[in-house]
């Protein structure tokens, strides 16, 4: 199989749904690792004061090591946070750890604090050697600054869903606020891909939302849907994806179909029109 074409130039991912639980963290480190195998340079930017991304790619983040806090309250360049993950590829992350619990709070005295992350990305971009052509933000399950931040440097949203009961009823929520940073923060930002994670493809209710999802965002959903699979939630034990822990299992067959689905499909166009495109 021939890999996917690159971008022509980065594309910046948000991985979004202000529900925990429901993979966010395991979609970013899984598509990102399939997109470097198949030859993308990626970045993992861990937003999360968990951490759980970092770990999942085998960077360290203890409170010695240099983070996203220290990008965003200190005003550290991001290149200087960087690390290479332990996954095969041109892989890459800037870790988080606990320190960024109390992050928002310190942001909220920075000048720009909707547009901290985004002026290090932009800053990051314009220096030597960094041409990634993905950028991937794992965001915490809330709506707040940190979330933001992600939201005012993408261009994409990727919402993972898991098909259970109260799954739509989560997301206009969301949506809502998708369109707000719409209306002013960042005009570009779009819900582009859907992803459905953990399905279970035994009982009804997986079909039917995931059915329901299809009606409500026919361009958005991915054609791979990713099953419930215990190999899944192993990984992270051993600080690996599943696509390098257990690569032909069936968790990481679907990753990497979703991942080579949204390399193809591309970056969607912008839905500004050209006058509203001048503007910005
Ligand atoms: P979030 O980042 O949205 O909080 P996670 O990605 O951390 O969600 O996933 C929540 C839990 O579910 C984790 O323990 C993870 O290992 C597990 N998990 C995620 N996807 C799957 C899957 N496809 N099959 C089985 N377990 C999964
Ligand atoms: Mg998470």
């Amino acid at each position: 199989q021939t890999p996917p074409p690159l971008p022509q130039r980065p594309r910046v991912f948000t991985v979004s749904n202000q529900k925990g639980g429901v993979g966010k963290t395991t979609t970013t480190v899984n598509i990102a690792a399939a997109l470097a195998r198949f030859g993308a340079k990626v970045l993992v930017i861990d937003l999360d004061p968990q951490g759980n991304a970092s770990t999942a790619l085998g960077i360290e983040h203890h409170g010695d090591i240099p983070s996203i806090y220290d990008v965003l309250v200190e005003g550290k360049p991001l290149v200087d946070v960087i690390q290479k993950s332990t996954e095969e590829g041109e892989l890459y992350c800037a870790p988080s750890n606990l320190d960024l619990a109390g992050a928002e709070l310190q942001m909220y005295g920075r000048d720009r604090r909707e547009y901290l992350l985004r002026d290090a990305l932009e800053q990051l971009f314009a220096s030597p050697g960094n041409d990634y052509n993905y950028v991937f933000i794992d965001c915490p399950p809330s709506l707040g600054l940190l979330t933001i931040n992600a939201f005012t440097c993408a261009r994409e949203v990727l919402i993972p869903i898991q098909c259970e009961y109260y799954a739509l009823e989560g997301l206009s929520q969301l949506l809502n606020t998708i369109e707000m940073i719409n209306q002013g923060l960042n005009p570009y930002l779009q819900v582009s891909t859907i992803l459905l994670t953990m399905f279970d493809s035994r009982t009804r209710l997986a079909h039917e939302v995931a059915e329901d999802v299809r009606t409500h965002f026919p361009q958005q959903v991915l054609n791979a849907v990713i099953p419930r699979a215990v190999r899944v939630s192993e990984a992270p034990s051993y600080s690996q994806t599943v696509v390098s822990y257990d690569t032909m299992s069936v968790g990481s067959i679907s990753y990497i179909e979703a991942a080579h689905e949204i390399a193809l499909r591309g970056a969607p166009p912008s839905h500004r029109s050209p006058a509203q495109e001048a503007t910005h």
